[in-house]
């Protein structure tokens, strides 16, 4: 072993790791000098560029939240930075990737070709939904509240009926009809050419993931200037200030469709529900409060049930953690956009706290509970104290 020989042990060493490139290198103190893509990493500014305007990267379908690119590009080097805003993209996004585990990258790319088959080969009914024309999406009374961006604006258009839960008309019936021929365009589609799709999430049998066949940029800028503004004000201890990424989707009930949904929460920080349509009876929504990973199976409080029947148009955004479920449809067919919001700042943040979620229905009557005996405890405690002075 190398151990014996002072002098000897750094050529030893490279000897037993030989064909180890990276342990190799290592050794002589260039790390990753022979993979020319980790070693531009090393030509990343350590100091940001002050004086530097980075470009906007909002409108780009990035893996990454585009404010990451507008901060990273005032680190690019200099024969970079000179380059196109998407080869920048390019270049930044494969620095982002070396930074995800392994297992969440080969994710990343898997649905990356998913999609590009499905783009490539569907033909889309309405060319006109699947880039954001507001005037032609959305209430008008929807868009004079996201206008004004004040409280009071967004309290205008909005029901509160239970605590957390905020209901309001967002899309134009019109609107609503093509998206949903959209989607029954796109089911016949994938019946006709027998191809393999993924659904929603694991409750739901039937429904399509709208971000697959192209709606993705859409529905990112749904999220970005038009969910983010409400959530901001409703949900902010819950991330709605910072949500980045989302997963929109579309589910149906009926006959020959999924009948019902089980009681869950979902994978979102905040969800937005849109009934699109069309002709049904029952389906209502359930709510049973909102809980943390810890409380997601107590019990319902008293002031937590709330049912909530759909209206076509008409929206319910809650928090992801509310639990719910949806109740068998009668008749009819029913059919729903779903938009589950993400914030990735959050669920990092999230990671580190120890105090109790003030979020939690379960976590607050928990905590007045403690209050309450403690209460109780300190009032025995001052009568035992004067009965004592008076003896
Ligand atoms: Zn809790």
């Amino acid at each position: 072993m190398y151990h014996h020989h002072k002098n000897g042990s750094l050529e030893r060493r490279a000897q037993a790791s030989n064909g180890d490139i990276a342990t190799t290198n290592a050794t002589n103190g260039t790390v990753g000098a022979s993979n020319s893509n980790s070693n531009s990493i090393t030509r990343l500014l350590g100091n940001p560029r002050i004086d530097h305007m980075p470009d906007n990267y909002e409108d780009l379908p990035l893996d990454f939240n585009p404010l990451v690119f507008t901060s990273l590009e005032r680190h690019l080097p200099s024969h970079i930075l000179t380059l196109s805003r998407d080869l920048k993209a390019h270049y930044m996004s494969n620095i982002l990737l070396r930074y995800l585990p392994h297992s969440e990258r080969v994710r990343m790319q898997k649905q990356k070709e998913y999609r590009l088959k499905i783009i490539l080969n569907y033909p889309p009914l309405h060319k006109e939904i699947y880039t954001m024309l507001s005037e032609n999406f959305f209430a008008p009374s929807f868009l004079r509240a996201i206008k004004d961006n004040t409280e009071a604006s967004f309290r205008s258009i909005m029901a509160e009926p239970s605590r957390g839960i905020y209901t309001f008309e967002i899309f134009q019936p019109h609107f609503c009809e093509m998206l949903i021929s959209e989607v029954d365009h796109f089911e016949r589609w994938v019946h006709e050419t027998k191809f393999r799709i993924m659904r929603p999430n694991t409750m739901n049998q039937y429904g399509a993931v709208l971000d697959d066949f192209g709606l993705e940029s859409m529905l990112d800028k749904l999220m970005n200037d038009f969910i983010r503004p409400i959530a901001r004000v409703f949900f902010s201890e819950i991330g709605g200030s910072t949500l980045d990424s989302h997963h929109g989707f579309a589910v149906e009930y009926g006959a020959n469709r999924d009948v019902e949904l089980g009681f869950h929460v979902d994978d979102a920080e905040v969800t937005l529900n849109i009934c699109l349509g069309t002709q049904f009876s029952g389906g209502e929504l359930f709510f049973r409060g909102v809980r943390c990973d810890e409380h997601v199976n107590t019990e319902t409080q008293s002031g937590e049930v709330f049912d909530y029947p759909h209206v076509p148009g008409h929206a319910v955004l809650h928090s992801g953690r509310h639990r719910h479920g949806a109740r068998p449809t009668i008749s009819g067919n029913r059919i729903n956009l779903i938009l589950w919001c993400r914030s990735s700042a959050f669920r990092e943040i999230k990671k580190y706290q120890r105090e109790f979620p003030s979020w939690c229905g379960e976590c607050r009557r928990k905590k007045k509970e403690r209050e309450r005996i403690a209460v109780a405890a300190t009032k025995a405690e001052l009568l035992k104290r004067e009965l004592k002075s008076a003896s």
